[in-house]
């Protein structure tokens, strides 16, 4: 093997792209990580500002880093775990309200700043000499030939493996290459991050309000007075919040937020992105596969993305891994495809059940709003039902891959 060959090379070294190869190289695989961005992640010190960018991570995510063995050092940068869950309907007075208690779990999910995990992944990998992190380094083209494929890299450099993996988010290069063709709709609405300090404590409570221009969530953070906000509505009304001054941003947030946290102060920048739903048609084609955004994207309003990402990475290495196992050829579209059949449709369902949250949370209908109020306080009156919801938000609805479950102590 020479120092360009790979078993598989992973274009995309974001949340999903890290994972992925760190769960790889654990199984002995040779890997390179391709990755476009120069910036390596710092450690996180009590005295660093807030990431703008968090993500909550649930149950299923959290069990794959623990398995991964980089948890305790995710735990130990920086984190909030929350305990309670409040939605409300701002038209009407329809809300929901969940205790981990309720359901005897420790907490509902955790709320992680992005550059942490980043930096985490980052991290564990040093310590795997089979791993080659190239990062400054752009995809160029690649060829896929019947035993393997080449890359070739902006750079001039020439990478060969018996597997690709696109991680490259949701614009990926990888997929438009292998010919994968994508469906999906454009959301005309723009989500608003920014990291807030309210006059009260969030008391790990995670807050969000539905309104018809879209959903605003207030996320704790591990300082009891700060929450990481996500406030969705039109393109046009994101541009004009992002060039208020933050007196005049802070002040409509608190009107907004219909005063649970008291009188908020924005800390630092607000960042919008336009928000869409898209899903692969297919997951791989012959010595290819997609995972993360490069395969699916969806509305951010239950923080599911970056957690259907991770269970792709569980699902995809546990398929490569039993190949090689039983001596096959890692890259072949037959044991791709298993790999598909074990993440497709759990995505789509996901995908549908985010948009009939959302259709029906925006509707400006006065019959949807009347029957959205009754269903809300309806669902608060039965725990059962509820329990369905607090499985969605901790990610242990339908299938989980074996490195996603808790490992049961020797
Ligand atoms: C407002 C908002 C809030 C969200 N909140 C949540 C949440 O609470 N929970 C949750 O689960 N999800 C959430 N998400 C979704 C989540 O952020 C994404 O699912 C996640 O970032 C996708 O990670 P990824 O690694 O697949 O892709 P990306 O983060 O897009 O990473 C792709 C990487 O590929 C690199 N790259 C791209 N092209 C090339 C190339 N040609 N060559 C080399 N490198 C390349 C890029 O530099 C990048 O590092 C949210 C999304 C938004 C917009």
């Amino acid at each position: 093997m020479t120092n360009n060959t790979f078993d598989v090379v992973i274009v995309g070294g974001g949340m999903v792209g890290l994972a992925c190869a760190l769960a790889l190289a654990q199984a002995n695989f040779r890997i390179a990580v391709v990755e476009s961005s120069t910036q390596e992640q710092q450690e996180i010190t009590a005295a660093c500002p807030f990431d703008t960018k968090v993500v909550a991570i649930t149950r299923a995510s959290e069990n794959l880093f623990k398995n991964l063995g980089v948890w305790q050092k995710i735990e130990e940068a920086r984190l909030c775990s929350y305990k309670n869950m409040k939605v409300w309907d701002s038209a009407l007075d329809g809300a929901i309200a969940f205790s981990a208690m309720d359901f005897f779990e420790r907490n509902l999910g955790h709320i992680v700043e992005q550059s942490i995990i980043l930096w985490a992944l980052q991290q564990a990998l040093k310590e795997h000499i089979n791993v080659t992190l190239m990062t400054g380094a752009k995809l160029g083209t690649l060829e896929i030939l019947a035993e393997h494929v080449e890359l070739n890299l902006v750079n001039g450099k020439q990478l060969k493996s018996l597997l690709i993996i696109g991680a490259d988010g949701a614009n990926s290069l990888v997929r438009q290459l292998c010919g994968i063709e994508i469906a999906g709709w454009e959301y005309e609405q723009s989500a608003i991050v920014a990291t807030v300090e309210g006059e009260y404590s969030h008391e790990q409570t995670a807050y969000q309000r539905f309104a018809s221009d879209g959903p605003l969530a207030l996320l704790p953070l591990a300082s009891s007075h700060h929450c990481s906000i996500v406030w969705t509505t039109s393109p046009e009304e994101a541009e004009v919040l992002c060039r208020e001054t933050p007196e005049r941003f802070a002040e409509r947030l608190t009107r907004e937020s219909h005063f649970v946290m008291g009188k908020m102060r924005l800390v630092g920048t607000r960042l919008a992105f336009p928000l869409r739903t898209q899903h692969v048609k297919q997951y791989a084609v012959s010595r290819c596969a997609l995972i993360g955004d490069a395969a699916h994207t969806l509305h951010p309003l239950a923080g599911q993305g970056v957690n259907l990402g991770f269970l792709d990475v569980a699902a995809l290495v546990n398929v490569v891994t039993e190949a090689k196992k039983k001596k096959r050829d890692i890259g072949t579209l037959n044991t791709l495809k298993r790999y598909e059949r074990q993440r497709k449709t759990h995505n789509q369902i996901m995908i549908w059940m985010m948009e009939f949250f959302k259709r029906g949370f925006c509707s400006q209908s006065n019959i949807i709003q009347r029957l959205r109020n009754v269903g809300l306080n309806w669902v608060d009156r039965h725990t059962s039902i509820k329990q369905l919801f607090a499985k969605m938000a901790l990610g242990t609805l339908g299938p989980i891959p074996p490195m996603a479950r808790m490992r049961r102590e020797a």
